[in-house]
């Protein structure tokens, strides 16, 4: 494989769409992959922009057809990476960002060992809470199940290939873009 598969991974709210979306703008060659879910459509998010938003039912369709290249569920929603586009973008030769949650990011690695993953890290713990409460997009009692998720995916940066503290968007997507393409 000459073109990068990149795993941008870690806890819901250190920013990994905002510091993905600056790696798109910053270099146009790269594809960022759109996953399907079953969670709830957010104001402002449009149908195959963000997400493919899907039933349960379409989505484990999906799975059960062997069209998802890697899936998990995250706090009670399905979410997945449906694996032709990916594939399609790897084979002409075009960098391919997913940016996924822990257990998808374990699968990508034992599938794809070549893969490069990196986990963003928020600053701190409290930096982490107000910016996922600061956010408005969840109620009380999602942004509790997302902390405790935070909580096992922190205790897993040693899995990944680097570590990057999200302290800055354009710093962190520039550091992000130069590790992976450092090591082809
Ligand atoms: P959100 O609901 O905030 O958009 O995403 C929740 C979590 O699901 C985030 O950590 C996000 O990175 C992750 N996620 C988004 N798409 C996928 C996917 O296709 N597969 C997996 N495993 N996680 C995903």
């Amino acid at each position: 494989m000459t073109a990068n598969l990149i795993v941008v991974s870690g806890p819901s709210g250190v920013g990994k769409s905002t510091v993905v979306a600056e790696v798109k703008a910053h270099a146009g060659d790269v594809w960022v992959s759109i996953s399907m879910t079953t969670r709830a459509q957010r104001h402002g998010e449009t149908h195959g922009v963000e997400y493919f938003f899907v039933s349960r039912d379409e989505f484990e369709s999906t799975v059960a057809a062997g069209e998802m290249l890697e899936w998990a569920e995250f706090a009670g929603n399905l979410y997945g990476t449906p694996a032709q586009p990916v594939s399609d973008r790897l084979e002409a030769g075009v960098d391919v960002v997913l940016e996924i949650e822990l257990q998808g990011a374990r699968q990508v690695k034992a599938r794809f060992p070549q893969a490069k993953l990196v986990f963003l890290k928020p600053p701190s713990w409290d930096v982490l809470v107000q910016r996922l409460t600061g956010r408005g997009t969840e109620s009380a009692e999602v942004i509790e199940k997302r902390l405790e998720v935070a909580k096992i995916e922190l205790a897993a940066e040693a899995e990944f290939d680097v570590a990057v503290t999200n302290h800055e968007v354009k710093q962190t997507a520039q550091t992000l873009l130069d590790f992976a393409r450092s090591h082809s």
